[in-house]
């Protein structure tokens, strides 16, 4: 019985892989067990370095975000189940929405609230067929906020199907706006369906029990961030300096200045265009039918199989053991989901096929990555059956690389684009020069090993004490390669 989660969305919105949504809706937990080994469903691998530690981070933002309302507009403001933690500050629970809605006042913020998706929302979107045909069912949603606005405050209002329509300036109803917490930078699009999901289904939700004195506003957000403050907390800390206390609207208006409000109009088009179509095509497929292509979209999908270091999950039926074993075009580098189909549609359908591809084949004039890159595109698939690296005829080279170098020192720097947190540094070196050029009594070559520089603690000093670390390794490699060899070349990559 399937079973669709906030999660398998965004994560479809991320991959935009029908094969890992089939997979998703089948969770890997134990209810679902016999039903993925029916289905022959391989195991999640989650061994991906720092995914853990990402997560962790991601759920103490939530908690300092939501502790920086209720230091700002008081606990008495932010309505749900709380409890006080031993480091100071509280932690909310989930709550029924159905319960912590009675005391809904404008000024409040309902916390960590919980709904269904119910019959309005998907008759709305003319899908309530799935639960029949498909035995479909939802998980229940759960927001960070629910901000509860001044009467009169909505200019338009949220319809269940996405759509979205003017509010009445007598209308008397309270207006609800989404706000979910995350630790990013910047807010991607899989967040921001998300908030826009949310927001279409409270809206179905408030009409199938019968709220009638409520609306959903359509500007949802996200509240990012990384290291820094909020604007919320600089304000009031800006305030009690000159012994002052910020108004209750001064806090709405910093807090504005925090939130990414979602492009309503862009992204509920986007989620219709999922419910009646893609999620249609999933759930009457089986999974080894659906389309998949490794690329780096891949990056963190549980599903992927590469052997990271460490990982212990390995099946042959994840999509990196696969590719090895089908040929699979996506093993080549920049060989895109529709370069694939287009090489595909030629007869092409393997990496040795395309290895034995000439540069003048008129299947490269079939799609515009393919035409661009004709001249090195078989030669990467040749790579890969010999694994031998070579440059191919008429490629030419670029100018930025020495033909030689006596000190190569490789530097790595593994962290999380969206939120900036970084997880770890590495370094490793190699050092090689003619007989000729050693010094006397020293050495021609040397291995520098890898080193890694683990951030293990989410502060801008942490991260600055081990950048000078790694910087201090790549320096004392530049001072050996000195003292062995008189002016030697070096390249840092
Ligand atoms: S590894 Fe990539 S191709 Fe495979 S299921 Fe995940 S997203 Fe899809």
């Amino acid at each position: 019985m399937p079973h669709l989660s906030k999660r398998s969305i965004s994560s479809f919105l991320r991959s935009e892989c029908l094969r890992r949504l089939k997979l998703d809706l089948t969770p890997d937990t134990n209810a679902y067990q016999a039903e993925r080994t029916s289905l022959n469903m391989p195991p999640r691998a989650v061994a991906r370095p720092g995914l853990r530690a990402l997560t962790d981070a991601g759920t103490e933002w939530e908690i300092a975000k939501v502790n920086d309302l209720v230091s700002t507009f008081g606990i008495k403001t932010t309505l749900g189940t709380h409890a006080a933690l031993p480091t100071g500050g509280v932690k909310f629970n989930t709550a029924p929405l159905s319960q912590v809605i009675q005391h809904a006042a404008p000024g409040t913020f309902l916390v960590q609230t919980e709904y269904s998706v119910g019959a309005t929302f998907e008759n709305a979107l003319g899908i309530a067929g799935y639960r029949t045909t498909f035995k479909l069912d939802y998980a229940d949603l759960r927001p960070d906020l629910i901000q509860v606005l001044a009467i009169g405050a909505a200019k338009e209002e949220v319809l269940p199907d996405g759509t979205v329509v003017a509010v009445q300036p007598n209308d008397t109803r309270i207006p609800l706006r989404i706000i979910d917490i995350k630790l990013t930078a910047e807010p991607s699009v899989p967040y921001l369906a998300e908030v826009t999901y949310y927001a279409m289904t409270l809206a179905g939700w408030l009409a199938d029990k019968g709220h009638k004195g409520f609306l959903v506003v359509p500007e949802a957000a996200v509240w990012p961030g990384s290291h820094d403050a909020s604007e919320l907390v600089k304000l009031d800390a800006a305030k009690r300096k000159v012994g002052q206390a910020p108004t209750h609207q001064e806090l709405l208006g910093a807090l504005g200045d925090d939130l990414e409000i979602v492009p309503f109009g862009v992204f509920a088009p986007r989620l219709r265009r999922f419910f009646q179509s893609e999620l249609q095509t999933v759930l009457s497929s089986t999974w080894t039918n659906l389309e998949w292509h490794v690329d780096n979209r891949c990056i963190g999908c549980e599903y992927l199989g590469y052997p990271w270091p460490g990982s212990t999950t390995s099946d042959p039926r994840h999509c990196w053991p696969t590719a090895t074993t089908q040929d699979h075009l996506s093993r080549v580098a920049f060989v895109s989901r529709g370069a694939r189909g287009a090489l595909a549609d030629n007869n092409i359908t393997s990496v040795a096929a395309l290895a034995g591809t000439a540069s003048t084949s008129p299947a490269y004039d079939t799609h515009h990555v393919l035409r661009a890159t004709r001249s090195v595109v078989a030669g990467r698939a040749q790579s890969l059956g010999t694994q031998q690296a070579f440059v191919p005829p008429q490629t030419g080279t670029s100018a930025v690389m020495p033909k030689w170098t006596d000190l190569r020192i490789y530097v790595t720097a593994d962290f999380d684009i969206g939120s900036g947190i970084s997880v770890a540094f590495g370094a490793k070196g190699q050092f090689w020069v003619r007989p000729d050029r050693v010094q006397a009594g020293q050495q021609q070559s040397q291995m520098f090993p890898a080193t890694v520089f683990p951030i293990d603690q989410r502060s801008l000093q942490v991260e600055q004490r081990e950048l000078l670390r790694l910087l201090d390794a790549v320096y004392r490699m530049m001072q050996q390669a000195t003292t062995v060899a008189q002016n030697p070349t070096v390249q840092v990559s």
